[in-house]
């Protein structure tokens, strides 16, 4: 059976998701208090409904309860999303994804039961910003407060040497996951796997470590 979706809230982010939910052809159910909103997603999305989310039953007569993904996109009415999250915990919804605006939010959510806190601002501003400092840099995942994915272009320092002549994970304790070569993506590469200096490798690990790596490879 197909995952069923819906999205509370129409706004940049939580449009954005309608998009590309309905562009991978899943079902999508859209909801906002705005009407312009509402009709705006009306031709992407499944179903698009004007409701406030606040009103636990309308919720229910929408059929919420057989959504298996819920992600509540409210932007700046905190007190709006918090209670939106909380009927929709109460209502059983197996997988609760919310958008929050502070850390006091993603606190508040994770109290009330919130499967997933997203701060997408937040998390854009860091990547962007990492990849401002360096220009070798060209995007950085968060794994956690201390662990991160980077994206990093090879250079000259490690062309032509292999994995095992770099010796990167002895070295500086992180792993380079794959190799973007061109249109090629090499997944797992053998410690022979030669580097290219217009390659861009994925490295995972400690920050720290990520950030030795960078200074003295690349
Ligand atoms: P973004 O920062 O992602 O653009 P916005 O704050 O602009 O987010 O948009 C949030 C959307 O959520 C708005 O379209 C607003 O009408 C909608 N919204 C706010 N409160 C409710 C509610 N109680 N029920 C349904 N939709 C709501």
């Amino acid at each position: 059976m197909k995952k069923t979706f819906a999205v509370v809230g129409l706004g940049r982010f939580g449009g954005s998701i309608c998009r590309e939910l309905s562009r991978e052809g899943m079902e999508v159910l859209a909801l906002d208090l705005d009407e312009n909103k509402v009709n705006e997603y009306r031709e992407i999305v499944s179903h698009a409904v004007m409701a406030d989310s606040t009103d636990e039953l309308v919720l229910k007569e929408l059929g919420f309860r057989n959504i298996d993904h819920v992600i509540v996109a409210i932007g700046d009415n905190i007190q709006a999303s918090m209670l939106t999250t909380l009927i929709l915990k109460e209502m059983g919804i197996r997988m609760i994804t919310v958008k929050a605006q502070n850390d006091y939010h993603e606190k508040i959510l994770n109290k009330i039961g919130a499967d997933q806190v997203v701060h997408p601002e937040r998390d854009m501003g860091k990547r962007i910003a990492h990849h401002i400092i360096s220009d070798n840099i060209l995007d950085y995942i968060e794994l956690s407060d201390d662990h991160s994915v980077v994206e990093v272009k090879a250079g000259r320092k490690m062309s032509g040497k292999t994995l095992i002549d770099l010796d990167i994970r002895a070295q500086y304790g992180c792993n380079i996951v794959a190799i973007k070569r061109g249109k090629d993506v090499i997944v797992s590469p053998m410690a022979t796997e030669q580097v290219n200096a217009s390659d861009i490798l994925i490295v995972i690990g400690a920050d720290k470590d990520v950030n030795r790596f960078e200074k003295n490879l690349v």
